[in-house]
């Protein structure tokens, strides 16, 4: 047996900032422009980039939605106007 041996990040306090630089303060963690709020299931945060992938989005009347998960889909197909109030 292979002894897997990782190393352990020990998280203290507060962790680094990594990733993108930004010109401010940023203590949101991710930019909110990368997330939206699904139009069916309020409250339900959707990362972009994420339904993007997986096609659950749409455009309607020039606005962009998306989804949090496969079902909300055909729900807002069902009836969009009721969904994308702006
Ligand atoms: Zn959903």
């Amino acid at each position: 047996m292979r002894e897997n041996h990782h190393d352990h990040n020990p998280t203290d306090s507060h962790h680094h900032h990594g990733g993108r630089p930004t010109a401010g303060k940023n203590l949101l963690g991710p930019a909110t422009d990368e997330l939206a709020e699904c139009p069916v299931m309020k409250g339900s945060t959707v990362v972009k980039t994420d339904a993007e992938a997986a096609g659950l989005y749409r455009d309607y009347q020039g606005t962009r939605y998306w989804f949090c998960c496969a079902a909300c889909e055909p729900l807002f197909d069902a009836n969009p106007a009721q969904y994308a109030t702006a």
